[in-house]
């Protein structure tokens, strides 16, 4: 049997994998991610774990490794084009190039949120399903499209920045990405925290703390949160009438966090779907925190 390493980089914590080419991971190990060290540091990490994964089956045949990580990734080039300040100095880094060397295996890499939707579509709760729109919704709001198990990434590497729409919710507000008006500006997580905040809510330690606060029958804090979970909801319609996907899988934070958010995005993402559409399946994860090791590896296995 073949085997793929698969990695899993965020901005704290490193994940990586063994993963077989049915998706299942038969071995897991984790480290810190010294983001603060520096990109030499992070790959330092990375080289480490992928080392203990392959240590830990002796003998098996590993095909090479994938890497999901923080940051858009070119997926030509290999390198990173750009990232955010959860991992310092990291845009540059030849991740493909220097992991390559130094494991002595073939490596592909890919951004963590495609990861996690590649993850999603091939061997999650898209399995089987021929066009998968998998959609994050979180500290960000993210997503890819996976078109017969291939993920379509676009020119930069950058396609599925579906938090970076429009939305008339969000209107006056400045994105994380220097715009105003996106959809993440009103719809992820902290988004609900500050427009709880800015609307003169009581203070309040986390988004989650907002979503206790409704529950308990605080009507501001209901009020965010029907106003994000539409706003993202709506959003998910326009993008099934754009696409007619056979399935849209909504994860991240949100995701989990209740019905309350959940019903409202379902109800949304119908109410702004065409006619012929309003039937497309809008169903949660199913993978949980393998997500991203089983869909990096995946790049390997398909290679
Ligand atoms: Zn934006």
């Amino acid at each position: 049997m073949t085997f793929t390493i698969g990695v899993d980089l965020g901005g704290t914590k490193t994940a990586a994998g063994l993963v077989r080419a049915d998706g299942s991971v038969t071995f897991r190990v984790t480290a810190a991610t010294p983001a603060a060290s520096g990109p030499e540091a992070v790959l330092a990490t990375i080289v480490d774990l992928a080392s203990t994964v392959i240590d830990s089956a002796p003998g098996a045949v590993i095909a090479g490794c994938g890497i999901g990580a923080a940051g858009v990734i070119d997926p030509v080039s290999r390198t990173v084009r750009a990232a955010t300040d959860s991992l310092p100095g990291w845009a540059g880094t030849l991740l493909g190039d220097e992991i390559e060397r130094r494991i002595g295996l073939p490596v592909a890499t890919v951004n963590d949120v495609h990861a996690h939707a590649l993850g999603e579509a091939i061997h999650g709760a898209g399995n089987g399903e021929r066009t998968v729109l998998v959609v994050a919704a979180g500290t960000g709001i993210g997503g890819a499209l996976v078109i017969d198990g291939a993920l379509q990434s676009g020119r930069h590497g950058a396609a599925g920045h579906y938090g970076h729409i429009p939305a008339e919710e969000a209107a006056g507000i400045t994105c994380s990405c220097g715009r105003v008006g996106h959809l993440e500006a009103i719809a992820s997580g902290p988004a609900i925290l500050a427009a709880y905040l800015r609307r003169g809510g009581a203070s309040a330690a986390d988004t989650q703390a907002v979503f206790a606060r409704a529950d308990e029958g605080d009507a501001l804090a209901a009020e965010v949160i029907a106003i994000a979970a539409t706003a993202m909801g709506r959003a998910i319609g326009g993008l099934i009438n754009s696409l007619d996907p056979d399935l849209v899988i909504v994860g991240g934070g949100l995701a989990s966090a209740g019905a309350r958010w959940w019903d409202t995005v379902v109800a949304a993402a119908r109410g702004e779907s065409m006619d012929l559409l309003t039937g497309c399946r809008i169903v949660q994860p199913t993978l949980g925190a393998d997500s991203a090791i089983v869909g990096a590896a995946s790049l390997v296995s398909a290679a």
